[in-house]
């Protein structure tokens, strides 16, 4: 029920318009069948000449249907009832198409709202989160949860509408037999009481449907992006293993489902058909009332019941999606939540330098950077080296702003850059990153990333600037050409090129390359600092690397290590490099 407020609150009028409609349908064919009594009525008397319907005195129902024939000045005969009732289904029918379109647009909607928010809150996360993210789970919610959640949408509002037409049906029975109908009601729901252990069974397989989805999709996506090692040391038996135990798992929580379902449905006709051969029984046995009276009171009672065992089994099944729709809201309230701080509202212009004064950052307890101080001067060519896990990385998120020292700034030429505009600096830098991603698309997406605004020629600067014009311009369709999946079909060295040439196509002010030459050969790694070296000078340039290269090509480098850095002052002269210890900046 919490789940139906929710999407009436988040949908109301749509909602509600759905509702009117299947409510209309549902009248609709109320009044339809309450055209049936007095129909045999007339049927009855017309063949049996007896004065009132079946020996039982005209019910109130009767009397006001004959009443409505008489202010429209018909004459209730089998032919104007007949056309009435197929007036009434014919119109049942078109209400009801319009209510099930509606459905079907809205169930769309929800899905896709929800996917939506989902990705807006993702792209929004501070950097920390968002790396701790099992992606996994993010697919998982956008493709099987969203869809899952529209499902008990759908499912919701057609409980709603069962319902609500069981009300009407109850109420056109009640104005014919109150008494009958009371005790049909009772024993409806008695019926529903009795098999309401099944609801509960297929929402608990729901929920473990919905927490395997999420923990299985995880180890998926872990093992699918780790898969080479996997195979070249043949352990993907190990992963198979644990991922058919979890798929199984999954598939004893769907058969749970079926069986839920299956034997609620299984369940309901007997249960209905012992009550009406009990009630049949009783009608024309001890009470005596005639066939036609109980055949006519049997089709409404059962019609009654019917409906509401049908709203128990959309039930049922809006319960088993029910909890993908939870799981999703508050996947998307605690990514809304984990929101980033774009700093402030001051415009960049990065003329004099980027700087970072007594910075010290640490992950949880886990000190990486201590007070250290470097300076960047604008339209430099610097690197920093050291070891793995010396904090490389961590300082270029502190750059981007990805990431915030918990002590000590920093300062983009004057500004303290929490002041400033984070979007706006980004759109200034120009970043390689450690591991080269390619789409799975033509190089000229690669380069633009879909951004229209870069014309071909903007590529073909991007890719000269970067050294892979001569590869792309010798593949069969130039800029054109699919990369392959993750840009397999082009060697490391190829694929670092390219995006570089991506950091460089929007001509950004500062440069980074994270490890980016570490996975080429040597020829390769001169090709790109030769390149680096021209491009010095028009933009500024910080170039991370553990090898030697870099530090060769750079003006001016870092070096990390133990959390402190620093600067080793090239001397050109004596051809070497003295280390200066000490703060640096
Ligand atoms: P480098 O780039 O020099 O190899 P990093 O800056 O990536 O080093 O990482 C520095 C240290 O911080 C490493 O020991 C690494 O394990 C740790 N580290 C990096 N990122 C995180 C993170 N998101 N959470 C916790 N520890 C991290
Ligand atoms: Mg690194």
């Amino acid at each position: 029920m919490r789940l139906i407020l929710t999407f009436f609150k988040a949908y109301p009028t749509q909602s509600i318009i759905t509702l009117v409609a299947m409510l209309l349908a549902g009248i609709a064919e109320g009044f339809g069948l309450s055209m049936l009594l007095p129909l045999l009525g007339v049927v009855i008397n017309t063949t049996s000449g007896a004065e009132s319907l079946a020996g039982i005195s005209p019910s109130h129902l009767e009397r006001y249907v004959n009443g409505i024939f008489a202010a429209v000045g018909l004459q209730p005969t089998i032919g104007v009832l007949l056309a009435f009732f197929v007036g009434c289904i014919v119109l049942t029918a078109l209400l009801s198409l319009l209510a099930n379109k509606k459905v079907g647009y809205m169930v769309a909607q929800v899905a896709t709202d929800l996917r939506l928010a989902l990705i807006r809150a993702l792209f929004a996360t501070r950097w920390e989160y968002y790396v701790h993210q099992p992606i996994g789970m993010y697919t998982n919610a956008y493709a099987t949860e969203a869809n899952r959640s529209a499902d008990a949408y759908l499912y919701g509002i057609r409980v709603i509408a069962l319902l609500l037409r069981t009300t009407v049906y109850a109420a056109v029975a009640l104005l014919m037999a109150w008494k009958e109908t009371l005790i049909a009601l009772g024993a409806g729901f008695f019926i529903l009481y009795i098999l309401r252990r099944l609801v509960t069974k297929a929402k608990k397989a729901g929920q473990r449907q919905t927490n395997l989805l999420n923990s299985l999709l995880a180890l998926l996506t872990d093992t699918l992006q780790s898969i080479k090692p996997l195979k070249a040391m043949a352990r993907e038996d190990m992963a198979d293993l644990v991922l058919q135990k979890e798929t199984n798992k999954l598939n004893r929580v769907l058969r749970k489902q079926v069986f839920s379902k299956e034997a609620l449905k299984a369940l309901q006709e007997p249960l209905i058909t012992i009550f009406f051969a009990f009630g049949l029984y009783v009608a024309m046995i001890w009470w005596h009332i005639p066939l036609a009276t109980v055949i006519t009171m049997a089709f409404m009672l059962v019609k009654i019941i019917k409906t509401l065992q049908s709203a128990q089994k959309e039930h049922q099944t809006m319960v088993i999606a029910e909890s993908a729709y939870w799981s999703l809201v508050s996947r998307i309230q605690e990514t809304e939540g984990a929101h980033e701080d774009l700093g402030g509202t001051i415009e960049p212009i990065f003329d004099e330098s980027i700087r970072l004064s007594q910075v010290s950052f640490s992950y949880g307890d886990k000190p990486v950077l201590r007070d250290i101080s470097l300076n960047f001067p604008q339209g430099t060519f610097s690197a920093i080296i050291g070891p793995s896990g010396a904090g490389k990385t961590t300082i270029v998120d502190l750059i981007t702003g990805l990431l915030s020292p918990q002590s000590g700034r920093v300062w983009l030429d004057d500004l303290d850059l929490a002041a400033v505009d984070l979007r706006a600096w980004r759109r200034m830098i120009g970043y390689v990153p450690q591991e080269t991603l390619l789409l799975h698309d033509s190089v000229q997406m690669n380069v633009t990333l879909g951004d229209p605004k870069f014309s071909a020629g903007d590529v073909e600067d991007a890719l000269r600037a970067a050294g892979a014009w001569d590869f792309v311009a010798e593949m069969a369709d130039g800029i054109d050409t699919v990369v392959g999946e993750r840009g397999s079909r082009l060697s490391g060295g190829q694929r670092q090129r390219i995006t570089i040439a991506r950091a460089l196509v929007h001509k950004p002010r500062l440069l980074i390359l994270d490890e980016a030459t570490s996975a080429l050969d040597p020829a390769s790694e001169a090709a790109i600092c030769a390149t680096l070296r021209q491009l010095r000078g028009t933009l500024t340039i910080l170039a991370i690397s553990h090898q030697t290269a870099i530090l060769d090509a750079a003006d001016r480098a870092y070096r990390l290590r133990g959390g402190c850095a620093h600067l080793i002052e090239k001397n050109a002269a004596a051809g070497g490099e003295v280390e200066r210890h000490g703060p640096s900046a």
